[in-house]
């Protein structure tokens, strides 16, 4: 069967000549279709709707291999791989196969998939499945609309609940793109809403895609993209958002903070266990959205003083 992997998943297992700057801690795989996939997402390089090459998801070149060849090399470098699903005829019965197939080489696995049946879900779990990811990516309903998404919000938000009861609290990883148009205010009450129900927040910063419908549109400010990965991190860790955070002048009373391992946390990159999603939506050359590893976070006062509310 073919399946797509991202060219640093290949290259870790030697399949391809090509030099990483960070290791991959998760082996990244996508559900394979050549016309890509059915649903319409504007930002999405795998919709079928898009003209953007199908080799490509976010910034990332996903060779299609055999996955029957490159399973057992996975399972000898990566402990978990994350499989990505696209939304084509009969694609639930294949992504069954993939995850017994990954799971026989000893895998643990991540399913990322758009909402499924609750049978489906509890399969997967006795399959290997052992965190769910879900691509809610809107903060709103009306950004969901206005990017096209497959499915009404509420059908994420219900699947989103069904998942946590099968799998667990905290084994339900909803994907959220920072930088679609909603307001600071909005991102926050999506990811209290989340973690409320028993979901995590994985972060994903837009990526304008050539060939999509949303090629042209802006990136987030870094600043802007910061202050979610803080808030999302305090949301998850209980603490106080609204007294370590100024969502109106968009800063952080560093005086709330208990200490500055609480941001570099904040600012690695969000989701399943060794998760990393290197240089996913950035070029390595500047400084990244998500952090996939500690050692390349610039020193964090500097950092800090950049978005402490003293000095904006
Ligand atoms: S958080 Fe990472 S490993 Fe988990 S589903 Fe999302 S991309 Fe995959």
């Amino acid at each position: 069967m073919l399946i797509r992997a991202s060219i640093g998943t290949l290259a870790a297992i030697g399949e391809v000549d090509t030099k990483t700057l960070v290791r991959p801690g998760v082996a990244y795989l996508l559900q394979y279709s050549d016309r890509g996939c059915l649903g319409g997402c504007y930002f999405c390089a795998q919709s079928s709707q898009s003209i953007a090459s199908k080799d490509f998801l976010s910034r990332v070149v996903w060779p299609a291999v055999s996955l029957e060849d490159v399973a057992p090399k996975l399972a000898r470098v990566f402990s978990r791989a994350c499989v990505q699903s696209v939304i084509k005829p009969d694609f639930i019965a294949e992504l069954h196969e993939v995850v017994r197939t990954l799971s026989h080489y000893g895998l643990k696995i991540s399913l990322s998939t758009t909402p499924i049946p609750d049978e489906d879900l509890k399969l997967f779990k006795q399959e290997g499945v052992d965190y769910l990811g879900v691509g809610l990516d809107a903060a709103t309903p009306s950004i969901a609309t206005r990017v096209n998404k497959p499915y009404p919000y509420g059908v994420y938000l219900d699947f989103i609940s069904k998942a946590v009861s099968v799998f667990g609290r905290g084994r339900v990883v909803v994907h959220l793109i920072v930088g679609l148009g909603e307001t600071l205010k909005e991102i926050t009450e999506t990811i209290k809403q989340v973690y409320s129900v028993g979901g995590a927040v994985s972060l994903f910063a837009f990526t304008p895609v050539k060939g999509t419908s949303a090629e042209s549109w802006p990136r987030p400010s870094l600043r802007y993209y910061r202050i979610v990965q803080i808030i999302n991190y305090a949301v998850a860790s209980g603490l106080p958002v609204e007294e370590l955070v100024d969502l109106n002048r968009m800063c952080v009373h560093e005086d709330k903070l208990s200490s500055l391992s609480e941001v570099t946390m904040a600012l690695l990159t969000s989701g399943c266990p060794m998760c990393n999603r290197p240089y996913y939506t950035e070029s390595p050359k500047g400084e990244p959205y998500n952090f996939p590893t500690t050692d390349l976070i610039p020193p964090i006062r500097d950092l800090l003083r950049k978005l402490s509310c003293d000095v904006s």
